[in-house]
């Protein structure tokens, strides 16, 4: 029989009671396992495709809209560039209500030159996409690869400007997590 006294230390937090301990599981910044991430959820940074969005900016919007740092997992400039924003267990802010069973990765672009949603990815972020969502299947298999436009209950909006389901949908599956 496990008799826990409290305090105790779970790696390096000193966790001063169970109820402390329940309460941070609750409402805590991190998903509890692997299994809790259930999609891949992609976005467009909704910016014209002839306009460069850094990290800086984004990082800034997201501050100005209250969230602590970037609402993304990852973001991937035109250049094919990626970025990580928040570790891969930790809760995102990019898809309500679904930031607590999933991960969010962002293009750079998804507006014409007129600002029309358009799908705008360069070939460059299409090998980053598809390598990154490679990875992420072999750590997360039982995800599924979704659009933010397909997720039930999003507010309507064209993001990701592109059919992900049928894009990337195949890829489901193929990764072994023994990888
Ligand atoms: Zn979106």
């Amino acid at each position: 029989m496990i008799c826990e006294t409290y305090p105790l230390l779970v790696s390096d937090d000193e966790v001063l009671s169970e109820r402390q301990l329940l309460q941070e599981q609750e409402a805590g910044p991190r998903m509890e396992a692997t299994e809790s991430v259930r999609y891949l959820i992609l976005h467009c940074s909704a910016t014209r495709t002839d306009q460069d969005y850094t990290v800086r900016q984004l990082e800034r919007d997201h501050r100005a809209r209250g969230f602590r740092t970037v609402g993304y997992h990852f973001y991937v400039r035109r250049d094919g560039e990626v970025t990580q924003h928040r570790h891969l267990l930790e809760v995102g802010a990019h898809c309500r209500p679904y930031n607590r069973c999933s991960i969010g990765i962002c293009y750079e672009g998804g507006l014409d030159t007129d600002g029309r949603p358009t799908d705008t990815r360069t070939p460059r972020q299409r090998e980053a996409l598809q390598h990154l969502l490679l990875h992420l299947l072999r750590l997360f298999p039982q995800a599924r690869i979704m659009g933010h436009r397909d997720m039930a209950g999003a507010t309507p909006k064209a993001c990701p400007c592109f059919d992900a389901r049928r894009e990337y949908g195949w890829m489901e599956g193929t990764a072994t997590s023994s990888i």
